[in-house]
């Protein structure tokens, strides 16, 4: 029997892969925080998941209206804060994200090779 990739993303979820599945397809697959398209790539597939808008922490609902498509990286970065709406939680996550990336290529990232710039 084939890896599902719905399913095997949803482990943790209280999400059914049905519903899950739904939930992916409505997004078109693509992470409603930060845009990575959970189709251009096998890697992407394997981080896509369903986040609770009002997370679940929160008493959020397990209703579409509060369920999106979205990555592994922002919703652990969104974790269980409430926002107003999902384009607040968006700007906010992508402002996350973005000084998470500027300590990263400050203190993690490996020095350009030379023959990158060559
Ligand atoms: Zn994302």
């Amino acid at each position: 029997m084939p890896i599902s990739l719905t399913s095997f993303s949803l482990v943790d979820s209280p999400v059914t892969v049905e519903e899950g599945r739904k939930i992916l397809e409505r997004d078109d697959y693509v992470c409603r925080y930060c845009g990575l398209d959970g189709r251009a790539s096998f890697e992407n597939a394997l981080v896509m998941r369903v986040d609770f808008v009002v997370p679940r922490a929160h008493k959020g609902k397990k209703n579409p209206s509060n369920l999106v498509a979205c990555c592994t990286p922002c919703n652990t970065i969104k974790g269980t804060r409430v926002y107003a709406s999902l384009d607040e939680a968006r700007a906010d996550v992508r402002a996350r994200r973005e000084e998470l990336r500027k300590v990263w290529q400050a203190k993690e990232a490996r020095p350009i090779a030379k023959s990158a710039s060559a």
